[in-house]
């Protein structure tokens, strides 16, 4: 029997709407449920202004925290046949299924425990109130105040738990009330969190909302203290920023785009040491981890040219080593990518990068399912459409350089802004002279050495601690990064007034100082 997914919208699941869409599951293609491809934004909106607002306004900064925790608890419940679901739905090894729910609890975690830190206080101040004129009782303090309006967030379909909760945890702690729009192929393991958050009594108070199927002809309604945060492919954030609801009614927008995050391995490495090691095998799992489909996967692999041509072979030998198949199977390490148009969309990916270069790869067959073989294409150094064109499968191209810091910076540089870069090296002088040159092109860095091989997550991972999200074409974006976060939810007020009387105005607000945050207990007079 194939499931219907609901949007959940005003405190109740809503009946499909007759238009529905199916969802395959990706390793056999068979239809395992349907949801309704029309979605019921305007009510959600509406709703979460009118009702989840004010409800999360009224809750302390602690109180918020325990929500979040709550959900946790939801998740970890049934975290098992949640697992079952994304490896069904998406495609995914347990692995992978892991790597998606973990890391919306672990999200979820992080910030119900910097929410408890803010205490019994409902907004934040920076730092102390500022003398605005010669009497000392004329000052301004800067406020941030939750946005009164709705956070919508669309999602993309790679990371349905994670990306809907990291999301989620800052804005429900900023006070702002959600309304989350998951992507088809993600749309099940998003509908079975919502269903477990129902069933604990968490979405009583119209804070959060999730409405399935497509919204681009409803953007309009959303209003100036409204914003959208977004994550997904360029082309779509291209169609948002010239939507009426940004241009004309002053919607924020934060997108989350696609990048063609380059790792660099420096000229010191030696192919029997320990880096080396490491970038081995950080590459071949960001290559195949959820089959290539996230936005942090090497997509672009500069070698010095000297050792270019055994790396490619090491990388080719890691590669085939990988079990490709239903990841329902005992031992299989890389699954199908998640539905038939990703399926088309990267094929016709490799076959436009291998006109550029030659295909690296050790082909499996497979009767049914969206399988595509780990693939590697050798691009010659005059390649131009590596450097443009994001395959979101399990595929990176392979280029040669002359083991030049500059060099390795200029390449990094033509992809015109990276969520990530990484670079493999102990050689401090060249990873500086790299990182001024290639730093302000990145969202974040990852440095792999001999000294963290042991330790580091490897450049894939999102730490919830950490800005997340890069410049140009990545969507010039900002996500997580710990309490900074909450700040893409609130505005900005510069309140100005009588020191005493400011003093009571905004003596219970937590302060955000630059490194910490300190529960205020009063603004100093
Ligand atoms: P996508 O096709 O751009 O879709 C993303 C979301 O936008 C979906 O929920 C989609 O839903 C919605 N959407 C599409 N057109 C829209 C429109 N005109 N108005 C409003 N919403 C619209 O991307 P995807 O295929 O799901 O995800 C893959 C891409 O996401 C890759 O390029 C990857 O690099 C990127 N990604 C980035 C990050 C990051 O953190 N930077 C993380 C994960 C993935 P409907 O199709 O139902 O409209």
């Amino acid at each position: 029997m194939t499931y219907t997914i609901q949007n959940f919208v005003a405190g109740a699941f809503q009946p499909v709407a007759s238009e529905t869409a199916s969802l395959y599951n990706p390793s056999t293609e068979a239809v395992i449920a349907k949801a309704s491809a029309r979605s019921g934004l305007d009510a959600a909106l509406r709703h979460a202004r009118q009702v989840g607002g004010p409800a999360l306004r009224s809750l302390t900064f602690k109180q918020r925290a325990e929500k979040l925790k709550a959900m946790v608890d939801a998740i970890v419940a049934i975290r098992d046949p949640l697992i079952e679901v994304s490896v069904e739905c998406g495609g995914n090894t347990r692995g992978d299924a892991k790597f998606d729910i973990d890391g919306a609890t672990s999200t979820l975690q992080f910030y119900a425990q910097l929410g408890e830190s803010l205490g019994d206080a409902k907004i934040f101040v920076e730092g102390e109130p500022l003398q605005l004129a010669r009497n000392p009782r004329w000052v301004g303090h800067h406020a941030w105040v939750p946005q009164d309006g709705a956070a919508l967030h669309i999602n993309a379909f790679n990371f349905p738990a994670w990306n809907m909760l990291e999301k989620a945890a800052v804005a429900l702690l900023a006070g702002v009330p959600v309304v989350t729009k998951p992507a088809l192929p993600g749309s099940l393991v998003a509908a079975r969190i919502v269903e477990a958050f129902h069933s604990k009594g968490l979405l009583a108070d119209g804070t959060f909302q999730i409405v399935h199927g497509s919204i681009a002809d409803q953007l309009g309604l959303l209003t100036v203290n409204d914003s959208i945060a977004f994550t997904g492919s360029s082309a779509t954030a291209q169609i948002l920023r010239v939507s009426d609801a940004v241009v004309r009614n002053g919607v924020r927008l934060n997108v989350e785009a696609d990048s063609l995050n380059s790792v660099v391995l420096g000229p010191d490495v030696q192919t029997d040491g320990e880096t080396y090691r490491a970038f081995l095998r950080d590459t071949a799992r960001e290559i195949t981890q959820k089959a290539g489909q996230k936005c942090t996967a090497i997509r672009r692999i500069f070698i010095p040219t000297s050792i270019a041509a055994a790396v490619t072979e090491d990388l080719r030998a890691a590669l085939r080593d990988v079990k490709m198949g239903d990841p329902t199977q005992e031992g299989v390490r890389m699954g199908p990518v998640a539905s038939a148009e990703q399926h088309k969309s990267v094929l016709s990916g490799i076959a436009a990068l291998a006109a550029e270069g030659k295909v690296v790869a050790d082909p499996r067959q497979f009767e049914r399912g969206y399988f595509v073989t780990p693939t590697l294409i050798a691009a010659d150094a005059n390649a131009k459409l590596l450097h443009e064109r994001e395959v979101f499968g399990p595929v990176a191209t392979v280029l040669a350089y002359d083991g030049t810091s500059g060099t390795a910076a200029t390449l990094a540089k033509r992809g015109q802004g990276s969520l990530q870069g990484s670079i493999y090296s102990d050689d401090g002088e060249f990873v500086a002279d790299y990182f001024a040159q290639a730093g302000a092109w990145h969202g974040r860095i990852f440095w792999g050495s001999e000294k963290v091989s042991e330790h580091a997550a490897g450049p894939g991972a999102v730490l919830a601690s950490l800005h997340h999200g890069g410049p140009g074409r990545a969507g010039g974006g900002s996500e997580l990064g710990g309490l900074e976060a909450l700040k893409h939810y609130g505005q900005r007020v510069a309140v100005q007034g009588s020191r005493p009387l400011l003093s009571k105005l905004l003596g219970n607000a937590a302060v955000l100082g630059s490194s910490n945050v300190t529960p205020a207990g009063g603004v100093p007079s």
